[in-house]
């Protein structure tokens, strides 16, 4: 069944009347549509946008995969060549300088971590490592307590361009923000290449520039129990929206689900939520912020979006209840 949200928070206004014609699916396509994929950063990345010329639209698309790319070789924990895969082979010993981009998502990361006391934490990598989820393979008791003092982001020095760790064992990774940052710096490369209508989608982190020909784009939100199926489905234009859910990168062990999203407090797959996604202006801060939000629950998640301007949140719980931020309107059943 298809729910709706409607949203009373005027920066995202809404026509109604064009729902009808997009509930769903895909966007229509017309002929200044391109739409194009590729694969970054282990999942699918769309580009959509509209112009009339054709060669500049393909220009375009081409530019906001390349700036994605980039991003990738900087930040990806599995490229030995990274710049952050430097700082996790070398931070312990001395502080590693960091480009300016680096040093500002990490920041960022931080402010993040104090604003939520500690549920998104990068440093959850000096676990998160020993898991695999393909291979089904995770840290036993032991290990975990072992390499618990190591995730706590104020073992982390930040200071002068460089980044240093206090504790041995510990790690990064920017897997809970990385990608929603790689979406927005692709909508700047569209922006600057004159485009106005696009939306750029990185696995569960897109960003729509403007709005799909004077409509909104129906975006739907995956059942996380029931694959293939929308749970729900928000009229959106000139926004972010991020979703974080247990449903994509798990595996079961004695009936429990283990999966990709870690309560630094534990060292365990975090288990208020099935599934958490975040509406607000930018992809970086939504994406960190639906990690965040599935971590921390319903109660906790909520007060959190509550208590900021400009961002809601839709959390379903791991009984399966839907809960809604204040500045979102629950769908008419
Ligand atoms: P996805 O990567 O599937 O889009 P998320 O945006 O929710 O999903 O991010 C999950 C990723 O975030 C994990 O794969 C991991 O890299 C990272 N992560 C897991 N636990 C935490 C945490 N407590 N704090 C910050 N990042 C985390
Ligand atoms: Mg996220």
């Amino acid at each position: 069944m298809l729910h709706l949200i409607r949203l009373y928070n005027t920066s995202f206004a809404l026509h109604f009347i064009s729902l009808l014609l997009l509930i769903g699916i895909a966007p229509i396509v017309q002929a200044e549509w391109l739409k194009q994929q590729q694969d970054i950063m282990g999942t699918r990345v769309t580009v959509e946008l509209w112009s009339k010329d054709k060669a500049l639209a393909l220009h375009c698309s081409q530019s906001a995969f390349d700036e994605m790319h980039r991003i990738d070789r900087l930040m990806s924990p599995y490229k030995e060549h990274s710049e952050l895969s430097r700082v996790n082979r070398d931070a312990f010993k001395n502080p590693v300088k960091v480009s300016n981009e680096l040093y500002r998502l990490i920041n960022q990361s931080l402010r993040i971590s104090a604003l939520s006391q500690g549920a998104f934490d990068i440093t959850f990598a000096s676990i998160g490592y020993f898991y695999d989820y393909r291979l089904h393979k995770q840290p036993d008791p032991l290990t975990i307590a072992e390499k618990l003092p190591a995730v706590n982001y104020q073992q982390l020095n930040v200071t002068n361009q460089s980044i240093q760790f206090n504790q041995s064992g510990m790690r990064i990774d920017l897997g809970g923000i990385a990608k929603g940052y790689a979406v927005d710096r692709a909508i700047e490369q569209l922006k600057i290449c004159g485009i106005n209508q696009a939306m750029v989608s990185a696995g569960g982190d897109s960003r729509i520039l403007g709005d799909h020909q004077g409509r909104e784009w129906m975006i739907g939100i995956q059942h996380p129990r029931q694959k293939g199926e929308v749970a729900l489905s928000i009229p959106l234009s000139d926004t972010a929206i991020s979703t974080s859910g247990d449903y994509e990168r798990f595996f079961l062990s004695s009936g429990q689900r283990i999966h990709h999203i870690i309560n630094p407090k534990t060292g365990k797959s975090a288990d208020k939520s099935w599934s958490a996604t975040v509406i607000g202006g930018d992809a970086t801060t939504t994406d960190a912020l639906s990690t965040t939000v599935f971590i921390l629950g319903a109660q906790k998640g909520l007060e959190l979006i509550n208590s900021l301007d400009g961002f809601e949140a839709i959390i379903i719980d791991a009984t399966a209840v839907t809960h809604y931020s204040s500045g979102l309107q629950r769908p008419e059943s």
